[in-house]
């Protein structure tokens, strides 16, 4: 299975694309994970990213389409991959395209996390609270002033990726808004539909 999805900082689908891995065994690649990865490793990638990151803008098409395209040649990609905040303009779900093309290969399923944005600063402040309380580092995209940069981002950016895929057909819209519980099972719903 090969997934996409989509949604505003803060919609879940980290925690979505978490749930559905353990699931299915299929890995869940975040660039944002493979950024942060490559920025505490002090790589090349790292230190051209990390300024962009923190303050909330995109890092370099090309840059997040080789790291991508690296990933998915890996072993357990093989049976599938659950992509999360990747792709995030039309030109990286263009990439994309020919990329699996180029392997024979297509997508099962994009699945958009629609969500209400006013509520979305808060859910940062509350995951910066349960990080903290975890013990665990805090984003450092996480505050107010760069939420609102990745917001901007995503509507200028990111919103035209789901008209891309409405177009052709491939996009599912769920609310994201609803219980996790209720979002993981709408998710399994449109899985289902699609394998059927
Ligand atoms: P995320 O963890 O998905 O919220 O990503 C954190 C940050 O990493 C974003 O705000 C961007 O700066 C960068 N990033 C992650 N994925 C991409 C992408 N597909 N294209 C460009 N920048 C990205």
């Amino acid at each position: 299975m090969r997934l996409i999805l989509l949604g505003a900082p803060g919609a879940g689908k980290g925690t979505q694309a978490a749930r559905l891995m353990q699931k299915s065994s299929i890995p869940q690649l975040s660039t944002g994970d493979m950024l942060r990865a490559a920025v505490a490793a002090g790589t090349a990638v790292g230190l051209k990213a990390k300024t962009i990151m923190d303050s909330g803008g995109l890092v370099p098409d090309e840059v997040v389409v080789g790291i991508v395209a690296e990933r998915i040649q890996k072993p357990d990609a093989t049976r599938g991959f659950i992509l999360d905040g990747f792709p995030r303009t039309v030109a990286q779900a263009q990439a994309l395209d020919a990329m699996l093309a180029g392997k024979r290969m297509d997508l099962d399923a994009v699945i958009e996390l629609k969500v209400d944005e006013a509520a979305l600063l808060d859910r940062m402040a509350q995951r910066v609270r349960e990080t903290k309380a975890a013990g665990k580092p805090v984003r450092s995209d996480d505050n107010p002033e760069a939420f609102k940069t990745r917001l901007d981002t995503y509507r200028t950016q990111t919103a035209p990726v789901s008209a891309y895929y409405a177009k052709t057909g491939r996009l599912s819209v769920i609310d994201g808004m609803a219980p996790v519980d209720s979002v993981s099972k709408a998710i399994d719903q449109v899985l289902s539909a699609v394998k059927a």
